[in-house]
């Protein structure tokens, strides 16, 4: 059953997608807009890693979110299959397997494992022999390699595909290509304007990624978010052992997927809204994987994927309503994790929309948090 309650979401990538699927589903009209085709930005050159336990710090917020997310992850993808039949999404439990190729490294990662075993995290400590005989594929100079089991990977492009066609089938109206750069909150309302056209909604999400600082909200700041450019190589394997976890080193990471290929990730560069691949970020991203995996050697180059994440100063999303316009609720700047964070960032959303409940974490998102510090530059 439809409610009379209109929503515009500004972005379809990973987050725009997961948040109108789960209003859609409940009934809440949604039309969600994008400059491009859905899932053409960040979201199409991400690895699908889940690790929050490698790409957060102990004790962090980031760490907390990236927890609660993960254990949300079978849900969502039940969910996800349920309401989009036919499609495939694969996702998969594989863990990650994070490899010392030093002494330095050896020790970094030791000192992980016994904050992993201090906070009951399932966990395992691979060297020598054991090491070979579990991943064959990891460098034989490898020192040590601390094992996370309920790390995972997904398929990011058919997972956005599937929360779209999902979105849809629940009535979401999808307008692409469309830019939206300006949103003004009435009393009761929001106007999106699309060139001179006036379109009115009872509230708005912008999802729009590292672009999110581009589209302006009247009386509001600009959004602190800036993209950081990420090259990925996606290679398929020919001779040797592939790996089958996910592989991780202190310069690159490997997705393996079940058709054969492997991707390898990323730069993190700092260089505007340039979404070009480089030689100097193929080879930077060759050699690491050459040093992790020498099998990689024997691969084949097929595709190289670049995409800008959408960072915050202190790596946390921007995510809940703005105390100025609380209708209009920012959800973007989920920088290296975007879709580690999908599945709580639609929960958080829709429950604030439809139930008017807070959740804690966005004491630590909300976005007027930055309001009295450091900024970045208006463009
Ligand atoms: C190489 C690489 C590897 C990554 N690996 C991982 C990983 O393993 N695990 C993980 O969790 N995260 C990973 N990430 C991060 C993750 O991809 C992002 O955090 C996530 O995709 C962000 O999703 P989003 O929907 O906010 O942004 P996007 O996917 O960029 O979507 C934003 C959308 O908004 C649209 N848009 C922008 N402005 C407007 C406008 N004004 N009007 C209309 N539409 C607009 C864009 O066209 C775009 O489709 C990786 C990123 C990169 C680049």
């Amino acid at each position: 059953m439809l409610s009379e309650r209109r929503v515009a979401i500004i972005g379809a990538g990973v987050i725009g997608a997961s948040i109108a699927d789960a209003l859609a589903c409940r009934g809440v009209r949604v039309t969600m807009f994008d400059m491009r085709a859905p899932g053409a930005g960040a979201s199409q050159a991400s690895a699908g890693v889940l690790a929050p336990f490698i790409e957060a710090k102990p004790g962090s917020p980031l760490l907390a979110l990236g927890v609660r997310s993960l254990a949300m992850w079978d849900g969502f993808m039940a969910g996800v299959r349920q309401r989009a039949p036919g499609s495939e999404v694969e996702y998969a439990r594989t863990g990650t397997l994070d490899v010392a190729l030093s002494a330095g490294e050896r020790a970094h990662l030791k000192t992980a494992a016994v904050w992993l075993a201090s906070e009951g995290v399932a966990h395992e400590w691979l060297e020598g022999q054991a090491l070979t005989t579990r991943a064959p594929a990891v460098s034989s100079a490898a020192a040590g390699a601390l094992c996370i089991p309920d790390h995972r990977i997904v398929n990011v492009t058919a997972l956005v595909r599937a929360l779209v066609h999902a979105a849809r089938l629940s009535g979401v109206v999808c307008v692409t290509p469309t830019e939206i750069l300006q949103v003004d909150q009435a009393k009761d309302t929001v106007e999106v304007r699309i060139g001179d056209e006036r379109h009115l909604f009872d509230d708005v999400v912008i999802a729009a990624g590292s672009w999110t600082r581009r589209v302006r909200v009247s009386g509001a700041p600009v959004f602190p978010v800036r993209p950081i450019r990420g090259q990925l190589l996606h290679l398929r394997w020919s001779d040797g052992p592939r790996p089958a976890h996910s592989i991780w080193g202190s310069r690159c990471y490997t997705v393996p997927w079940s058709d054969g290929s492997v991707l390898v990730g990323a730069t993190v560069e700092d260089v505007g809204f340039d979404e070009r691949s480089t030689v100097a970020g193929v080879r930077e991203l060759l050699d690491a994987v050459s040093d992790l995996l020498p099998s990689a050697a024997h691969a084949s180059l097929e595709a190289v994927r670049v995409g800008l994440r959408p960072a915050t100063l202190d790596h946390l999303p921007l995510l809940g309503p703005l105390t100025s316009h609380p209708r209009v609720v920012l959800a973007a700047g989920h920088y290296r994790n975007g879709i580690l964070l999908a599945p709580l960032t639609a929960d958080i959303v829709s429950r604030l929309m439809l139930e008017g409940e807070r959740d804690p974490a966005l004491e630590v998102t909300k976005p007027e948090r930055f309001e009295a510090g450091p900024r970045y530059s208006a463009i």
